[in-house]
């Protein structure tokens, strides 16, 4: 494919850096979503909505991090809070005001928490509130969805291995009350779930599905969990205080360290005070050297300044037209294998058929060498950075797609 050979030929340190990487890094990075044919871009330096690789190649981030980096690369606010951690002293291994300081933003936010902990990931988040609702509710099942992602080790999509968390999964059809219904009993522990399903593919959740697994939690007295990690940015208050559906519990993480590490859950005061229960047998004991890391704690106070729910609106309107847009380029060009899937500023690209794959790569490629980086398998976030013209270049590159692959399209779409 002329397009990856283009890549090969104006990449060479990346190719170089990679095959170093692999001696030592089994697939060449630990994070294995960066990992793709022929070989990952390697970074350099970021700025903005820009990073530039080791190649001394700039290309505008579409990707913003999966989604964390909200706030655009080395945002002098977050920079400048950093500076302020380091002169402070770390690894400080104490308790310290900025971790209430950001509690109390958290829980003014999302409307299920009345009380959070903090960790270091969305996996870890998403660990202990399961470990949390089994404690709770003295059950061991757990419902959660196909194609839903919450962290390494709780990965239900295409990617799911042998990793996962060894408590008893119930899987069940995302978005199907009526599949769903049956597996809903009096054994289920929590219901874990994405208002938005993430890595597997963008795809949000209906307000009535949400609403009905609201009501069957109550009703089996089983804890709802909603994973918020990705859907945090959609709204000020959560997809929770958007829609007006209160899970018992929520697990963030993402953005809200200010771009360091970092995962917060929690819920109501009833469950989440089992971390402080003078009653030893039901008392729950959570710890991590880490927790409230300085540099995160004062990086997210300080990054919290700079998401307002007028700034959120803003990427979601970006994102939305956007979205539009180019889904209507695309019915123009008579194209029916391609479309693009999110919400606001979470943004998903697909494609159907035997050659999915191929056209995934096509596309990846014609951004790329437009100057344009999207997540491989069709991935993109916006962040703080991004405007109007952002919007209406990476229009322009769909444009460029369209026009450059239409006569494949339609011999791939008859295959
Ligand atoms: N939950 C959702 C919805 C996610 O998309 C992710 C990561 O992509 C996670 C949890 C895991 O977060 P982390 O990568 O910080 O462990």
């Amino acid at each position: 494919n002329a397009l990856v050979h283009q890549y090969e030929l104006t990449h060479p340190r990346s190719k170089e850096a990679y095959d170093r990487a692999k001696n030592v890094l089994p697939a060449g990075s630990t994070r294995s979503v960066l990992v793709s044919e022929p070989f990952p871009l390697v970074i350099k330096s970021a700025q903005g909505c820009h990073f530039t690789t080791i190649d001394g190649i700039t290309l505008e981030d579409f990707v913003s991090d999966f989604s964390a980096g909200i706030y655009g690369h080395s945002h002098p606010v977050v920079h400048q809070a950093v500076q302020e951690a380091l002169a402070t002293g770390f690894s400080l291994g104490g308790v310290t005001q900025k971790e209430t300081e950001l509690a109390e933003i958290l829980t003014m936010r999302f409307p299920s928490f009345e009380k959070v902990r903090f960790c270091n990931s969305g996996t870890e988040a998403n660990t202990f509130a399961l470990a949390t609702a089994v404690a709770y509710t003295q059950r061991e099942k757990i419902v959660v969805f196909e194609n839903g992602y919450h962290g390494g080790t709780i990965n239900f999509g295409a990617t799911r291995n042998q990793m996962n968390l060894p408590h008893e999964f119930v899987i069940a059809k995302y978005n199907s009350i009526d599949e769903t219904r049956p597996l809903l009993t009096n054994e289920i522990a929590a219901i874990l779930v994405e208002p938005l399903q993430a890595a597997g593919g963008m795809r949000p959740a209906t307000p009535e599905f949400l609403q009905f697994l609201r009501e069957a939690a109550t009703n089996i007295g089983a804890v709802l969990i909603f994973d918020e990690v990705v859907t945090s940015r959609l709204h000020y208050n959560g997809i929770q205080g958007a829609w007006n559906i209160m899970p018992d519990m929520t697990t963030v993480g993402k953005y809200l360290g200010g771009g360091f590490p970092f995962g917060a859950f929690g819920g109501s005061s009833k469950i989440m005070n089992r971390f402080d229960s003078s009653d030893k047998s039901i008392a729950i004991h959570h710890s991590g050297t880490f927790n409230n890391n300085i540099f995160t704690m004062t990086a997210a106070v300080a990054a919290s300044k700079l998401i307002t729910p007028a700034e959120l609106e803003r990427l979601n309107r970006l994102g939305d037209g956007f979205r539009e847009q180019a889904n209507i380029l695309i019915q123009k060009a008579g194209v029916n294998c391609m479309s693009f899937s999110g919400y606001g500023s979470a943004i998903g690209v697909h494609f159907t058929g035997s050659e999915a794959n191929f056209l995934l790569d096509c596309f990846y490629f014609t951004l790329l060498s437009r100057g344009i980086a999207i997540g491989r398998r069709g991935f993109m976030s916006l962040n703080l950075m991004h405007t109007e013209a952002s919007m209406h270049r990476l229009l322009e590159d769909v444009s460029c797609f369209l026009e450059n692959f239409s006569g494949d399209f339609a011999t791939k779409a008859r295959l």
